[in-house]
């Protein structure tokens, strides 16, 4: 299969007629051959998007809401489809791509449609004037995606974009470029307004280089690594682009002395290796009370030698590859880091039967214990499914231990205690945290990081405010 460039309503072979292979990682064959664009089929598409912004901004909010219910439709419609592909993509097994990626990618665009109808006209009254302040689309926006979750992410900024009156230049990695067309093919069955989103695929330092310079897109936003956030950040700002990072994460799974052994080790191994670890919020240093240390421990390597390792197509496999054969190198050589500083692999790693394919880029779930709190797999983001185990005596250390780190962007406490598991939540500097739950998500609460885990806020009202410029008009009383 072939898969284009989606520019002003068209698919369209990029400009320069090269191609990338899609590989699927779980057993290395060819998924596709997706366009390896350069900047002039950036250019095409900001060209097609300025001429679509006139007309798709000037409907009102009620309409785009109307496009945002049709989209939703057409791609559950489409739900199994995505599921598949996101499965090949990405070799996550296929009923985390049924239960994650395709019911929130659907889920996006309906919950965006609803929300923005509670937008509210903002007035303030003076004694002798009223201000009356106006929300205006922020014009052509560039949005850029990682591989993890993707087209769960890509719909997670189209859809607030879309219904603000924006017009769109959208890329996905290059390592999960399925969806994204699947979208397209959605757009071209409901007719959708040509030009508003345009999808160009292909590399980040080409495409989602000229994407995040090209002086006609006025915002960015942007979900990935801290590195590639800090070139956006550097190319941008001197620009003056509105800008949004969603950036890398290493995030604590606090378990507290009081707490539900059974239902905590559940919730700390779910935590670790859900998607194989490779989503920004997966707890990937655990942190233990040193009363329940072992007790805690050994039912955690329970719950984490219970996951099936396997094919990602199988119904009954819980942890399928990870993103690439690189991505599995890199992983391994974190482990033998750990095992070199004194690490001891409390499970994976070698001692786990893997599916008998050499291509595929298999990883088994593995606990780290013995490892200091500050060394590299502590504190680094691994992105797979490696965990370290750490202990501790007081709460005072175990928050000192989860803000150790450069990155702030989640974490989990386990307690039976509620009110000193909201009070220790307070105290860890991260954008996002849960008392005894982990990844529980309400669309309209702010999602984002802070310290190298980045900037602004997603969700709800964030989302909408980012897409928008906002213009106060004071009007004097008569
Ligand atoms: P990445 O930074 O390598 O790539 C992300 C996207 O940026 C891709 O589309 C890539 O092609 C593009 N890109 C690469 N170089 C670019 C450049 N110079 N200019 C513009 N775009 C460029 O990240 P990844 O490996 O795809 O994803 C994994 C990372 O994403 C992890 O660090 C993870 O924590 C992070 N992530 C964060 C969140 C969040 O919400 N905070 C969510 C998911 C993933």
């Amino acid at each position: 299969m072939q898969i284009e460039n989606f520019i002003d309503g068209k698919f369209t072979p990029p400009i320069d007629g090269n191609y990338l292979p899609n590989l699927n990682p779980a057993n290395g064959e060819l998924n596709s051959m997706i366009p390896d664009s350069s900047h002039d089929d950036v250019n095409s598409a900001v060209n097609a998007a300025k001429s679509a912004f006139s007309n798709w901004s000037k409907l009102t909010i009620n309409e785009r809401i109307d496009w945002l219910r049709q989209i939703a439709d057409g791609l559950e419609q489409r739900k199994a489809d995505i599921a598949r592909l996101e499965c090949e993509d990405t070799g996550k097994p296929i009923s985390l791509a049924e239960r994650v990626d395709a019911e929130r990618s659907i889920t996006n665009f309906s919950f965006f449609a609803d929300h923005a109808k509670s937008i509210a006209d903002l007035e303030f009254r003076m004694d002798d004037a009223t201000n009356y302040v106006i929300r205006k689309p922020v014009g052509v926006v560039g949005l850029i995606t990682p591989w993890n979750l993707p087209l769960y992410l890509l719909s997670w900024k189209i859809a607030p974009a879309l219904v603000m009156g924006n017009t769109i230049i959208a890329k996905p990695s290059e390592l999960t470029p399925s969806t994204a067309n699947l979208l397209c093919e959605v757009l071209d069955s409901i007719d959708f307004p040509k030009g508003v989103i345009n999808i160009v695929q292909g590399l980040g330092s080409t495409v989602g280089q000229a994407i995040v310079e090209h002086p006609e897109i006025r915002a960015i936003s942007f979900t990935g690594g801290t590195e590639t956030g800090k070139i956006v950040a550097r190319t941008a700002a001197p620009m003056f682009k509105k800008l949004s990072l969603e950036l890398g994460g290493k995030n604590a799974t606090i378990i507290l002395d009081d707490v539900d052994l059974a239902s905590a080790a559940k919730g700390a191994a779910r935590a670790a290796f859900t998607n194989s670890g490779q989503v920004c919020l997966c707890g990937s240093r655990i942190l233990v009370a040193d009363k329940i240390y072992h007790e805690f421990v050994d039912l955690l390597v329970e719950e984490v030698e219970a996951m099936k390792v396997g094919n990602p197509k199988h119904r009954d496999t819980d942890i399928g590859s990870v993103i690439s054969i690189a991505h599995k190198d890199k992983i391994h050589s974190y482990i033998d880091l750990a095992k070199s500083e004194g690490g001891e692999i409390l499970t994976g790693s070698e001692f786990t039967i893997l599916p008998s394919n050499a291509n595929g880029a298999f990883v088994a779930p593995t606990l780290i214990a013995n490892l200091n709190i500050d060394s590299r797999c502590a504190v680094e983001e691994i992105f797979g499914p490696v965990a370290t185990i750490h202990r501790f005596t007081t709460d005072e250390e175990a928050i000192r231990m989860a803000n150790i780190t450069q990155y702030g962007l989640a974490g989990s406490i386990w307690t039976g205690d509620r009110a000193r598991g909201v009070a220790v939540a307070n105290q860890i500097d991260s954008g996002i945290l849960w008392v005894n739950t982990w990844l529980h998500r309400d669309l309209r609460t702010p999602f984002g990081g802070v310290k190298n885990s980045g900037v602004g806020r997603e969700g709800g009202d964030w989302s909408l405010n980012f897409f928008s410029e906002l213009s106060n008009i004071c009007v004097k009383d008569d």
